[in-house]
Parts: C-alpha cells; sequence; structure tokens
C-alpha cells in the first residue's frame, strides 16, 4: 500500500481494473490476467497501454465484439508448435492457458512457436515477453495489430498496421533485457494521446488524406497515415510480421480485419506469433554470461541507456512510492 495521495498501489490499481472489466462481462480468469497485463503497463510507465486502454476494453466487452469468457483451443501440432485458437477472445490470456503446453514444449524440445488466431491483442508486446525472459527464455513476437494505419511510400492509402514487434533476452546477474516497438514512426496509442493534449508531431511521422506530410495528429487519425519506420525497411518489416503473425497462424490480416470490424472498435480480433527458445540447450551454458558481457561492452562504448532500463527505473519508484494517479486512473472509480 501507498500512504501518498495523489499515488495508487499496483494491487490496488489491478484490482481497480479487474472490476470494471468483470462488470462489462469478462470472466473473472480473463480480467485478473488483462488487469495485471494494463497496471504492469501503467506502471512501468509504459501509458499508452496502461489503464488508458480499459475504455477499449470494456467497449469491446459490453457492444460483444470480444468475448470476454472465451476459452481457447490448443493444438499441439507438432513437438514445437502450438496453435492456439483464442475464439474472439483476449490474446494474453489465451497465451496464459497455453502456459503449460508452452513449458512442455520447451521442456522436450527447446523450443516453442506459439501461433494464435481470433485474438484481440491491445496492448504492448513487452509483458508477454518480460514473462518468458525471467523464465530464462529468449522470445520474440509480433502481431498482425488491426487497425488499418501505415501509409508506405507510393501507397495512397493505409496497408498495414503498426505492426509491433518484440524481443527479450535472459541476462546474467540482471534484469533481462526487453525491447518492443512498433514498426511505424510513432505508435497509435502515443500518436492519440498526443491528440488529447493538442501537440505536434514532427515532420516524417505521417500523412493527411491527400498523402501530404503533416505535423497534426488530427490529420493523420482522420483520414491521413503514419509512415513506416526507416522507409521501405519498415514496411518491409510490416510486410513479414502480417505474413507470420496473421498468414502464419490463420489470423486475419490487418486490412481483413479492418473491413470487419464495426464502426469505432478498438481492438481488432487478429494473429500475434510468438518463438520462445532455451538458449541454454544443448550445452550452450555460457549463454547468459557471454550476453552479459555483450551488454556491458555496449554500455561502457557509451550505449549507456539499454531498452528496459526506463521500465525497470519506473518500476523501482512505483514499488516504493505507488503509482501516480492520472485522471484516467480516478476515471476507474466514478
Ligand atoms: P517506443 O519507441 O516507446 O519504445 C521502443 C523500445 O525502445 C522500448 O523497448 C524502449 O525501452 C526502447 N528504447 C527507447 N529509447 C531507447 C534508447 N534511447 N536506447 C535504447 N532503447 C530505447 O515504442 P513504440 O512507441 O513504437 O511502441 C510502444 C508500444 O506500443 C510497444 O510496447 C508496442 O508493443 C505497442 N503497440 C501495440 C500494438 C498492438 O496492436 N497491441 C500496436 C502497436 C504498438 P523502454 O521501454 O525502457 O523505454
Amino acid at each position: 500500500m501507498t500512504n501518498e495521495p495523489d499515488r495508487i498501489s499496483f494491487d490496488d490499481l489491478v484490482s481497480a481494473i479487474e472490476a470494471k472489466l468483470t462488470a462489462a462481462g469478462a470472466s473473472s480468469a480473463v480480467a485478473k490476467v488483462l488487469a495485471t497485463n494494463c497496471a504492469t503497463c501503467e506502471r512501468d510507465g509504459t501509458l499508452s497501454h496502461g489503464v488508458f486502454r480499459v475504455a477499449g476494453y470494456l467497449d469491446s466487452l459490453t457492444r460483444g465484439w470480444a468475448d470476454g469468457a472465451a476459452e481457447a483451443n490448443i493444438d499441439i501440432v507438432g513437438p514445437s508448435y502450438i496453435r492456439i485458437d483464442g475464439r474472439n477472445g483476449f490474446a494474453q490470456p489465451a497465451l496464459a492457458e497455453a502456459q503449460p503446453q508452452i513449458d512442455q514444449a520447451l521442456s522436450d524440445t527447446g523450443v516453442a512457436v506459439i501461433a494464435l488466431r481470433n485474438t484481440h491483442h491491445f496492448s504492448a508486446l513487452w509483458p508477454d515477453l518480460e514473462s518468458f525472459a525471467r523464465d530464462g527464455r529468449v522470445a520474440m513476437g509480433m502481431i498482425a495489430s488491426g487497425k488499418l494505419a501505415v501509409v508506405p511510400e507510393g501507397a495512397t492509402r493505409p496497408v498495414f498496421s503498426t505492426n509491433p514487434f518484440g524481443f527479450a533476452t535472459p541476462v546474467a546477474d540482471a534484469d533481462p533485457i526487453v525491447f518492443d516497438f512498433s514498426t511505424s514512426s510513432m505508435s497509435h496509442g502515443d500518436l492519440q494521446l498526443l491528440r488529447a493534449e493538442g501537440k505536434e508531431v514532427p515532420v516524417g511521422t505521417g500523412v493527411d488524406a491527400t498523402g501530404a506530410d503533416t505535423t497534426d495528429p488530427n490529420a493523420i487519425l482522420d483520414g491521413g497515415g503514419i509512415r513506416p519506420i526507416g522507409g521501405h525497411k519498415g514496411a518491409l518489416l510490416s510486410f513479414m510480421i502480417e505474413t507470420l503473425a496473421a498468414g502464419l497462424t490463420g489470423g486475419a490480416f490487418t486490412f481483413e480485419i479492418d473491413a470487419e470490424a464495426p464502426e469505432g472498435a478498438h481492438t481488432f480480433r487478429t494473429g500475434q506469433l510468438f518463438i520462445v527458445i532455451d538458449p541454454e540447450r544443448g550445452g550452450n551454458d555460457a549463454y547468459l554470461a557471454r550476453v552479459r558481457g555483450f551488454v556491458d561492452m555496449l554500455r561502457d562504448a557509451g550505449m549507456d541507456r539499454q531498452p528496459g532500463d526506463r521500465r525497470y527505473a519506473n518500476r523501482a519508484e512505483a514499488a516504493e512510492r505507488g503509482i501516480p494517479i492520472t485522471d484516467t486512473i480516478r476515471s476507474l472509480f466514478d
């Protein structure tokens, strides 16, 4: 518990979100997983995917667009290959349901390829990936995220979503290194936050409905589009992510789900692919120490800001003082 009036403890925040989700029709198991995920993002400073997202979850639940009580179908299609049909539920609870099968695949073969379809993913990828790394696994993940938003050079309309990609590795005697980013110049969530604050974005972030560069988040979000990171290279990363997270999993490509989603929907029934590897399999026992040496070399060379540093610092502060209460958090108690 926190004694500071403008702070809330992690557990209290989880309970408040859980209550909202349960009241909107989520099962207690689903509400627990989603609330923990949301509160984790808020605590660690990923505000674009924290409590800000609760309204979108509630909208999908109350209009029946997502099934908050879905139980996933889990198929073992090979010793390392797990296909999950989320049956129109959310991705994180489906992944949690498959944890015993994932553990089994890792123990038997050292690798788990996890292909989810018919699943809504409305959060950051790093919480899913960090938990694999905390168990000593290397993990990567990607999402066909659902909202047609990204216009590559040459295209006259959005053809990709912001298609996030994430990676996590354990490191000897340190927190895991975990990074996770959209393959667009800016995530949709950050653009929405900047719009709400009336702020402009840098040139190159996106285009308006006529295809001209703009610094106005309204023009990008309403009829325009976001640019990929790194020009054609980011566009090709999105191509790969759509192909694996939708094509391979059997989930919907962004262009398909965007057309199917009801007006104003916030969450999207798409697909996600995770690849998880036991790095010490086969006697590679030096892996953790070697990665530690690599990270130490990077810091020594001046790359002293590593992915996760900001989140772990926020987490440590929240553990001591609680999570800062924003208006969005306050609204959970209305
Ligand atoms: P950010 O640009 O906020 O962060 C990208 C990553 O880079 C983070 O891991 C961050 O670590 C790290 N990082 C930032 N600055 C540095 C630096 N100077 N040196 C080294 N590492 C650095 O990501 P985005 O805005 O692109 O994406 C935000 C979130 O949106 C992601 O978590 C993504 O999963 C989510 N998303 C979800 C979608 C969905 O459909 N569910 C769709 C699109 C995005 P740190 O965290 O420590 O700052």
